[in-house]
């Protein structure tokens, strides 16, 4: 069956399901494949290679229905993208439970996976794609912001002025880059392969002008970068071939990364010397020479990284597992530059700080700003948390329903959703709000080579955590959980959990939001105390977070 019509989620406060919690999974599934959102829709691909919203059309149609028929005691189960059984719970518990990807681990690598999704038995549903809360490139944008300004506080005297920052992939997640990079005041080169991609950036303002050859793009590069002035330039190419190409002519940027979808050889990297439609043909004909040849450009790619890295650039992996990739096919120094989360990000972990992000199911931009408006009160003295509330305002367009996104902690998470519930309680905004998070946060992930790498404790793999997660999100009222396998970085390479709570504005939502916003980022403090790091211990009194092992 193919999809005739786009989808488009319902705006407004009428609703088909029977309550607002069915209402806002529904929502939210067709927000995921809006055009305006998905980056293949008619595939069912929304972002990240090809993580999908729903295994099959049938599957959506039956999910879909399922939610328009469920009870406010019943809880939809989804198994990899297709609904597979509706069970009575209650009225406190998920409306709907998801589980995607997962594999036995002895099972668990691409071959295996892929023999399964083509019987149809799977589906890839990355982080946010299939657990129906994934809000555009706004969705990454405040993270790669928060890690770029990171990096240029810990290597640049906090700003990226006068700066070149090279890297590649202007997909779903990647197309942050170019805005987050002026946003920190940077001239950003982003190398997409793909022309169709770098012009919907363009369009949509993540990225600034489109570069056909490398010396146009690099003349651009230095005027900006001589001027102090911030400017984003895709160029045409594929990074397998420039980032050489500029080793070769010692054009060494000051900072490089990359986030093209390297961590699926197959259907998320364009090999060196492929045209786009040569790579699909090969792709569809001979999937194993494809393979062979995308790694193999991974591995020249990574050695350019190197090569950059020793002349002084600072480099490091973007969380798409292209190190692993490149390791995986014979480059033992891939590991030598470091990834982005013990880099850059770990130390936010420890306060249970991450990627919390809303959607007004109005689809009213009035009732995002209402939210905006609420949290600057709630927040009086967070400088940053101003900074990037503006920033956001002015420089983000809104993809698809309306939606914010703010890393916030614990001890924060909780108050804002609660003041959320009480904007729709008293009719200040038009319709319920739905509260999730990126599955890239402190307390839900176990991934060795992005979110846990270099645990100080040495507890990279153990994925216990992820499942404890899902396990207590479900305990405590989420409207949706969903426990994945292999996103961001790959098949067998992770493990995490994601939560959905609904804002309809009734005592119940309150008290579970109260439970949810809590227990969710508690977990990432619980997490980093039990690896040692003193910052997460001295939160964690500070807040009263009850260890029983302390
Ligand atoms: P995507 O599949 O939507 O986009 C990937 C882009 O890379 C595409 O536009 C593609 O044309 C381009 N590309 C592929 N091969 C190329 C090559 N050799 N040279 C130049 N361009 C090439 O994926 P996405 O959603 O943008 O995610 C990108 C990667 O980042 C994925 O691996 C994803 O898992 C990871 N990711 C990272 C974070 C993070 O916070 N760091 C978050 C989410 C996803």
């Amino acid at each position: 069956m193919v999809q005739k019509t786009q989808i488009r989620a319902p705006r407004g406060t009428t609703i088909s399901c029977k309550g607002w919690q069915q209402e806002a999974a529904m929502r939210m599934l067709m927000n995921n494949l809006d055009p305006d959102v998905a980056e293949r829709p008619e595939d069912l691909v929304v972002y990240g290679g090809s993580g999908r919203a729903a295994r099959s059309w049938e599957a959506y149609e039956a999910i879909v229905r399922s939610l328009r028929q469920l009870e406010d005691d019943e809880t939809l189960l989804v198994q990899s993208g297709k609904p597979v059984g509706i069970m009575r719970t209650h009225a406190n518990a998920p409306r709907v439970l998801i589980a995607n990807s997962n594999l036995v681990p002895h099972w668990a690598n691409w071959d295996e996976f892929r023999r399964l999704e083509a019987m149809g038995l799977t589906m890839y549903g990355q982080m946010t794609a299939g657990s129906w809360i994934y809000i555009g490139s706004q969705g990454i944008v405040q993270g790669t912001f928060e890690t770029f300004a990171e990096a240029a506080r810990q290597h640049f005297g906090s700003t990226l002025k006068g700066k070149f920052v090279l890297t590649a992939g202007l997909g779903g997640m990647g197309g942050a880059q170019p805005l987050a990079v002026t946003m920190n005041e940077g001239v950003c080169l982003a190398v997409e392969v793909d022309e169709s991609h770098i012009q919907r950036r363009v369009a949509t303002g993540y990225c600034d002008t489109i570069a056909r050859t490398l010396d146009e793009a690099l003349a651009q590069v230095r005027e900006a970068c001589a001027d102090g002035r911030p400017l984003s330039i895709g160029l045409i190419g594929n990074a397998a071939e420039i980032y050489p190409e500029l080793v070769r002519r010692n054009i060494i940027p000051d900072m490089v990364t990359d986030q093209t979808s390297a961590h699926d050889a197959l259907n998320g990297y364009i090999p060196a010397g492929l045209t786009l439609e040569a790579a699909e043909h090969l792709r569809k004909h001979d999937p194993e020479a494809y393979i062979q040849r995308a790694k193999a450009s991974m591995v020249i790619h990574v050695r350019a990284m190197l090569d950059m890295q020793k002349r002084g650039a600072v480099v490091f992996d973007y969380g798409n597992n292209l190190r692993g990739q490149a390791l995986e096919a014979g480059e033992t120094h891939a590991l030598d530059f470091p990834g982005f989360v013990p880099a850059y990000i770990r130390s936010l972990f420890c306060r249970g700080k991450g990627p919390f992000r809303w959607v007004a199911l109005s689809g009213d931009p009035e009732d995002i700003y209402r939210t905006d408006e609420a949290l600057l009160e709630m927040f009086p003295e967070d400088e940053h948390l101003k900074r990037w509330l503006t920033l956001a305002r002015q420089k983000i367009q809104f993809q698809g329903l309306p939606a914010r996104i703010c890393w916030l902690g614990y001890g924060e998470r909780d108050k804002a959703g609660l003041a959320f519930n009480e904007l729709v309680a008293k009719g200040i905004v038009k319709a319920p709000i739905v509260i999730g998070r990126d599955h890239l946060d402190s307390g839900s992930v176990a991934s060795p080579y992005r979110e846990t790498e270099g645990m100080k404790d040495g507890s990279d793999a153990i994925a216990d955590w992820p499942l404890l997660n899902a396990l207590v999100n479900t305990a405590s009222g989420a409207t949706w959980v969903s426990l994945h396998h292999g996103g961001g970085v790959g098949i067998g390479y992770s493990m995490h959990a994601g939560q959905v709570t609904v804002a309809d504005g009734t005592p119940e939502a309150a008290a579970r939001l109260a439970r949810v916003l809590s227990n969710d980022p508690g977990m990432g403090v619980i997490r980093h105390v039990d690896a040692g790091y003193e910052e997460a211990l001295t939160y964690a009194q500070q807040y009263n977070v009850k260890i029983p092992m302390l």
